[in-house]
């Protein structure tokens, strides 16, 4: 069974990043459509406000709560989610998995020339990483959208992350599910970015503490402190006093085999977040972004 957890109308799923990562394997060998989508406190805001989105959202085959605020939230309801599985860590661990696999991956988005930077960043540092190809579109107009749909058509990548900024990205890959026919597609928001250095992510103790948030605002108080503090901060504090009793839903999982198979595939995503891997992992997202 899936178990999601109600956080203001938008479901998420119960998972730590290794079942997010086992279960991103599976979707890969279903060869079939999967959309993922990585939830902060402003997807909640956009989803609250815009029932399509949250249709969206609640209709995705993975929901990761990407925001230290969902779990604070969840720890009030009776099925606390594990932890906080943030978008840039998924694409590390999923270019890990691809290489260790052979799966191959598009980087689609972002300004011109920071998916190809990006890729580059990867290849280094997971050798043997298959990139079936990089786009940043100049424009997400009509026409450039078309563009992208025959770019990543014509390269059959086994992944694709897409960073548009939300909620342009996942309505994207939605709008264009039938046409792009990649059995895992992600919005990833800002983290090209991260991983070019473009914009520096906070340190591991920050992080920790939950104020990752207070770290891009400082970095870009032009465009976020609106988000944050006018937009973001009244929907946080609707989440902290939801009801208590809402709302664990379960459902069949998307594919046959449950999130808590102990499968070979599993231990292999168990092996990649443990000890030593996790933490190069993390230090590696730090150190790519204060590389600039
Ligand atoms: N972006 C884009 N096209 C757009 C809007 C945004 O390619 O029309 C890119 C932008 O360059 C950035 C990424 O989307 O690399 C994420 O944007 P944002 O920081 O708003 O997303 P967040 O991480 O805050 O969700």
């Amino acid at each position: 069974m899936r178990t999601q957890l109600d956080l203001l109308g938008t479901l998420i799923d119960c998972v730590d990043a290794p079942q997010a990562l086992s279960q991103i394997d599976d979707f890969v060998r279903s060869g079939r459509f999967h959309q993922v989508v990585t939830v902060n406190v402003d997807f909640l805001r956009l989803a609250s406000k815009d029932r399509g989105f949250q249709n969206l959202v609640n209709n995705a085959d993975l929901v990761l709560a990407d925001g230290m605020p969902l779990v604070w939230a969840s720890r009030r309801r009776s099925t606390p989610l594990p932890c906080r599985v943030t978008g840039i860590d998924m694409i590390l661990s999923c270019a890990q998995l691809a290489a260790s696999r052979g799966y191959s991956i598009f980087l689609l988005g972002a300004a011109p020339g920071v998916a190809r930077e990006a890729g580059e960043v990867l290849q280094q540092r997971f050798p043997g990483l298959r990139i079936a190809g990089t786009y940043s579109p100049p424009t997400t107009e009509p026409a450039d959208q078309e563009q992208c749909v025959r770019m990543v058509r014509a390269a059959q990548p086994d992944m694709l992350f897409v960073a548009f900024g939300a909620p342009k990205q996942d309505e994207w890959i939605c709008q264009h599910q039938d046409r792009l026919d990649v059995p895992v597609c992600m919005g990833v928001g800002g983290s090209f970015d991260m991983l070019t250095g473009n914009v520096r992510r906070a340190p591991l103790w920050i992080q920790r503490r939950g104020l990752e948030w207070l770290y891009r605002l400082v970095q870009e108080p032009r465009r976020l402190w609106k988000r944050y503090i006018v937009h973001d901060l009244p929907v946080f504090a609707r989440l902290m006093f939801q009801s208590r009793e809402s709302t664990v839903v379960s459902q069949p999982a998307t594919i046959a085999r449950p999130f808590e198979s102990a499968s070979t595939e599993a231990a292999f995503a168990e092996q990649i977040f443990a000890g030593e891997a996790s933490s190069q992992m993390s230090e590696l997202a730090v150190r790519v972004g204060q590389s600039a």
